[in-house]
């Protein structure tokens, strides 16, 4: 079956330590951001350097769609929800889980890459989601 990204320069497959999201961190105010951008939204900084980034993280917020957004083709329900990853940045990130009873604030997740949608020509298109990490901890820590 043939596949693509959903956008290109967003995540990684990983070398050998799994996916991982292109960030950008500032040259200047070292701060992180999300997709990974030349120019630094936080100072107005001109020089930014791509880092993998999110392979963890802890649960913020959560909904679960049911009913597909106009123009996405891609299979429903899914969880979608912010994500907190372990550098210190929240994300926008669709989740694995689809039943909002098993998820919780500072639940520990981890990145996947999942089928998010499929072309007219039968191409799966790859996405990113966080995956609960099976056998941490489901609730909040000393953060
Ligand atoms: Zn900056």
């Amino acid at each position: 079956m043939p596949q693509r990204v959903v956008h290109p320069g967003l995540f990684t497959a990983g070398n050998g330590n799994g996916p991982a999201l292109v960030a950008s961190r500032c040259d200047a105010c070292a701060l992180l951001h999300f997709p990974a951008t030349p120019l630094c939204p936080w100072c107005g900084g001109e020089s930014c350097t791509e880092v993998a980034a999110g392979r963890r993280g802890r649960l913020h917020l959560w909904t679960v769609v049911e009913t597909a957004p106009p123009g996405y083709r891609g299979p429903v329900p899914y969880g979608f929800g912010t994500v907190e990853i372990d550098e210190g940045l929240r994300v926008v990130a669709r989740l694995v889980e689809t039943d909002a009873a098993r998820l919780g604030r500072g639940q520990r997740l981890e990145l996947v890459l999942t089928q998010v949608g499929r072309d007219d020509d039968g191409t799966d298109v790859i996405g990113w989601a966080y995956a609960a990490v099976s056998g941490e901890s489901t609730t909040d820590g000393a953060a």
